[in-house]
């Protein structure tokens, strides 16, 4: 339920809705907006008798949200979230980003070496793992802290903002104190523990979608971190499966527009996990823009050949430079301006 409260309502008339909240057994959570200031109700999981705080001085109306998902709904926040990074990178605003890089840090001079053309190419924020999730235990895990220790150095030399993965408690703590973003693989999109975890690290979060989740479990999942405390949520689609293994996951593009309707967070698409295909990378990255994300992230490698993880997947250089060409077309044509670094 969500409490809005009239233009002329004031501090007191906001508390004393708090307090009546509070006494029906819930959490009131005031969000004050430009013109208004809006109280979230948690803490109940069926509709709530509202004639009481209907009745409340400075109470302009009382919404009740439908979905299952509250606090990531449009209906709980109508304005968009916009996410600021320390490098003055903005997601979720006018501006669309690109994020691109390895899938994996692989040594110091290489992901250097990267992240030199990354920032050359006009993308913004660097990716790299550290920790890979990966299918096989034969397969490279990353380096750990040693590869978070690379990345910054990336970003202290290029200005780039950077986003890499975490996959339990520990490497969390490790990657919030490193990187800008804590990105959360589709694989664990549903542990709850680390959603929780990375709810409570003050970091913006970028949580993919799982392999064979639903619309409804992804944002479900995204409310978890927002409901820890953290409301700097960043939804990525990254395929999903299904019956058709001609490409590596089935890019659901209509996720991406949907997500636009039903929630106030950004959202982002990955067409390389989505395809598998470096050749599928740029048309699908192409059609993401134009439905209306708020980025693009793609694996990018000086020698694709010689990549540790996902090499197929991974454009040449020329390529990213390319592509973010197209995009800046595209997102212009939409009146959206690409997003630069400020230096
Ligand atoms: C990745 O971004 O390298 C990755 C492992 O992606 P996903 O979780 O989407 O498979
Ligand atoms: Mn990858």
């Amino acid at each position: 339920m969500l409490v809005v409260m009239s233009k002329s309502a004031t501090e007191q008339h906001v508390k004393d809705v708090c307090t009546a909240i509070s006494q029906l057994g819930f959490e009131a959570r005031p969000m004050p907006g430009e013109q208004r200031t809006a109280i979230g109700v948690v803490g109940n999981d069926r509709r709530v008798d509202d004639s009481h705080i209907r009745g409340l001085p400075g109470v302009a109306n009382v919404i009740h949200v439908s979905a299952p998902y509250k606090q990531v709904s449009r209906e709980w926040r109508q304005d968009r979230t916009v996410i600021e990074l320390t490098n003055g990178v903005r997601i979720g605003g006018d501006e669309v980003v690109v994020m691109a890089g390895p899938c994996a840090v692989e040594s110091e001079e290489k992901l250097l070496e990267v992240a030199a053309l990354v920032a050359k190419s006009g993308a913004t924020i660097l990716r790299g793992g550290a920790y890979k999730p990966r299918t096989s235990p034969y397969s490279f895990q990353g380096l750990g802290v040693d590869g978070l220790k690379i990345l910054a150095k990336a970003r202290a030399q290029y200005g780039l903002a950077i986003i890499t993965e975490a996959i339990d408690h520990a490497s969390a703590d490790a990657v919030a104190e490193y990187a800008d973003i804590v990105q959360i693989g589709a694989r664990n999109m549903q542990n709850f523990a680390l959603l929780k975890h990375v709810g409570s690290l003050g970091r913006p979060v970028m949580l993919k979608r799982g392999m064979s989740a639903t619309m409804k479990e992804w944002l479900l999942a995204a409310e978890y971190i927002l409901n820890a405390g953290n409301p700097n949520v960043i939804l990525c689609e990254r395929g999903i499966r299904s019956f058709d293994s001609a490409t590596r996951n089935v890019m659901d593009i209509t996720a991406v527009a949907l997500a636009k309707t039903l929630t106030h967070l950004p959202i982002v698409a990955d067409p390389a996990h989505a395809t598998g295909r470096r050749d599928m990378v740029a048309p699908v990255a192409r059609a993401s823009i134009a439905v209306g994300a708020d980025g693009v992230m793609v694996e990018t490698h000086p020698r694709p050949n010689e990549a540790l993880s996902d090499g197929p997947q991974s454009l040449y250089p020329q390529q990213l430079d390319d592509l973010i060409g197209q995009l800046r077309q595209i997102s212009e044509m939409l009146g959206r301006p690409l997003g630069q670094l400020s230096r």
